[in-house]
């Protein structure tokens, strides 16, 4: 047995740094537990681009995020809007309205005064020019709701965050795998925690789960997502094994939310297992709204512009898990290609290129190349070139007639040279989780907190279900932690 801390917090991503910070606010002994080695700490948070997303109302609501924006970059830009009721439909809307209303009301209406508060902390935040924004005559507009990124994306979040901790005075233990809680009929009075080759008892007055999810299990992948979810690559960490989902139902807390549903996307066919944080999300490949999708059949089989990239992105990687071998080829022609993402330049690439389609079509491994060239003509006959292409708005250029519609974006492959990407499916992280109360408490299967335990970020669940708005992740991690932190603290 070790000392006695106020506050022991499992995990050091965003959600747990968040709910250290938060618990230091009121008390002194706080204690983070982190099961990677330094190196590799900070789980998904650190493989992110960093991206937030803040309900705001204008610009000034903005500049207290992001104090440093200059009155050049306010001239040249338009942030537009991204109210709190937008924010709460896009929530309803892509989760099928199954999003828990209360935890949801406090994920939008605590967005931008938690990320002021990280700002307040000392996390440094940027507009997301190079990623949300499209240049229109010289002035960028937002669009999406995404506008507030971290500086240093993913790994600069982490290294402030984790920064700003040590300076706090919160101990934080890496390579400390967190294996049971400690718990009686009073409730939970710590974790035991294999650290440097020992199993160690650890006391704390009460302990904050924020150990991200299980999708770098295959077993639970298999076991809960379905036959073939083995078969995903993992975008991000290696250590989100769910291993601290299942110490929590252990003691009673019950289990909530969509457990067969995730976030995945189309990811390199050829990227490693897990996360390479060299590489960070450069193995994504979200240009697809400009593409056309061709299968191992040479088959479309998803309408690539249904919306948004935000709102399609997190569910496709399912669409694509689906199809036969697992893989697709996204298709662009020259007219988009400036318009293709920073990922598709990266030298780690499953890339080919053609000067024609009868080319291009020999080339794209694994396709019946010559279903793939008929399905691309009859896709390019029947795309309405009436309407003019617009990547900014939803403009409704679409196809007509084909059995797999694209509904916006839909332009012609006809000029060269042809570029085509081969994708499979990159799980991001799991739905299903812990069920909290609107204080961050984990409630048992008997409907009560249990007393002494919290959680937050990943691992809990009830929040997102089928889909997700792009961006939701660390804001989600961030309200949660401020919250399981302070009630932590409290206890
Ligand atoms: C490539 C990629 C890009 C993304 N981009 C974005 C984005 O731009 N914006 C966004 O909002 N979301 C994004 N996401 C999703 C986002 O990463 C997650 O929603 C969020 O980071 C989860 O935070 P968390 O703190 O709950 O979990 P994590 O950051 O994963 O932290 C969990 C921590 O728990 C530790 N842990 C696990 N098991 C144990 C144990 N037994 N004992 C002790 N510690 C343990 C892990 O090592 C890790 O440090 C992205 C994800 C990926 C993979």
């Amino acid at each position: 047995m070790t000392d006695q801390y106020d506050v022991i917090v499992v995990g050091a991503g965003n959600a747990a740094l968040c709910a250290a910070l938060s618990a230091a606010e009121t008390k002194k002994k706080i204690l983070v537990l982190e099961r990677a080695p330094e190196e590799e700490s900070g789980g998904n948070s650190r493989f992110t681009a960093g991206l937030f997303r803040v309900a705001y109302d204008g610009v000034d609501d903005l500049k207290k995020v992001m104090p440093d924006l200059t009155r050049e970059e306010i001239e040249r830009t338009d942030f537009g809007t991204y109210t709190a009721d937008q924010f709460l439909d896009d929530m309803a809307r892509v989760t099928e309205f199954r999003c828990d209303p209360d935890l949801t009301e406090i994920l939008v209406k605590r967005s931008l005064p938690t990320v002021t508060w990280m700002r307040e902390k000392g996390v440094r935040f940027t507009a997301a020019w190079g990623r949300q924004a499209f240049n229109i005559g010289g002035r960028f507009k937002f669009w999406g709701g995404l506008t507030v990124e971290a500086v240093g994306g993913g790994p600069g979040l982490v290294e402030g965050l984790t920064q700003i901790a040590r300076k706090t005075g919160i101990e934080i233990w890496y390579g400390a795998r967190a294996l049971s809680l400690i718990f009686d009929d009073a409730g939970v009075h710590g974790v035991r925690v294999r650290h440097e080759g020992k199993t160690k008892e650890i006391k704390g007055k009460s302990v904050v789960l924020a150990a991200g999810g299980f999708q770098a299990n295959p077993e639970m992948r298999a076991r809960y997502l379905g036959p073939g979810w083995e078969l995903a690559k993992v975008r991000g960490t290696r250590f989100n094994t769910g291993d601290v989902i299942r110490m929590a139902l252990d003691i009673g807390a019950a289990p909530v939310g969509n457990w067969s549903g995730c976030h995945a996307v189309a990811w390199d066919r050829n990227a490693p297992e897990f996360g390479d944080l060299a590489v960070g999300d450069g193995f994504q490949k979200h240009s697809y709204p400009w593409a056309v999708y061709i299968n191992a059949q040479g088959r479309r089989f998803v309408d690539e512009g249904a919306d948004f990239r935000n709102y399609t992105y997190a569910k496709y990687g399912r669409v694509i898990l689906n199809q036969p071998q697992q893989f697709a080829w996204q298709i662009f022609d020259a007219k988009v290609k400036a318009q293709l993402r920073d990922e598709y330049k990266i030298r780690q690439v499953t890339k080919v290129t053609a000067n024609t389609l009868e080319e291009l079509v020999q080339k794209l491994d694994d396709v019946d190349a010559e279903a793939a060239l008929k399905e691309l003509k009859a896709y390019n006959a029947a795309v309405r070139q009436d309407i003019p292409f617009n990547p900014n708005v939803k403009d409704g250029r679409c196809t007509q007639g084909l059995a797999i519609p694209k509904s916006n974006w839909a332009n012609t492959l006809d000029t060269p040279p042809f570029e085509a990407y081969a994708v499979t499916c990159g799980i991001t992280f799991t739905f299903g989780g812990l069920r909290v109360n609107t204080d961050a408490q984990v409630i048992s299967t008997d409907g009560e907190p249990i007393p002494g335990l919290f959680a937050a970020g990943e691992l809990v669940g009830g929040i997102f279900y089928f889909n997700y708005p792009g961006g939701t992740g660390l804001t989600n991690g961030a309200v949660f932690g401020r919250i399981a932190g302070a009630s932590a603290a409290q206890h």
